[in-house]
């Protein structure tokens, strides 16, 4: 009769049968974007930020929610009123507003998760 004491543990010899579900870490997560989202490339062109900037400076560098004047213009975001969801004409010639990052990453955010999405069609 096997004592029990000599039984090895099979749990971690098991190969498992998972395998890789998404990427690992931020970098693959961003090289991912890159190739999936077009939105991710415009926001990295010289024409977007050149247009970013036109809209802080034409808001005077305040947020348009809570009025906060912020002179450090890297937490400032130019928020595309209606998401634009990668479509283009609204990336590019969609209203925008300055919104500082707190606004945008809370309250903002949390309105555009909640309009549901129709094969496509955000509203
Ligand atoms: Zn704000």
């Amino acid at each position: 009769m096997t004592k029990l004491s000599n039984l090895r543990p099979a749990l971690g010899t098991m190969p498992t049968r998972l395998g890789t579900v998404g990427p690992a870490d931020e970098r693959e997560r961003s090289a991912l974007r890159s190739k999936t989202e077009p939105s991710f490339k415009w926001y990295n062109s010289a024409r977007w930020k050149k247009l970013r900037m036109s809209v802080l400076v034409r808001d005077r560098f305040t947020c348009q929610r809570c009025k906060l004047v912020e002179p450090d213009t890297s937490k400032l975001v130019a928020d595309h009123i209606i998401p634009h969801r990668n479509d283009p004409v609204k990336f590019w010639d969609g209203k925008l507003q300055c919104l500082c990052r707190n606004c945008h990453s809370g309250a903002k955010q949390a309105e555009e998760k909640a309009i549901p999405t129709i094969k496509g069609c955000w509203y």
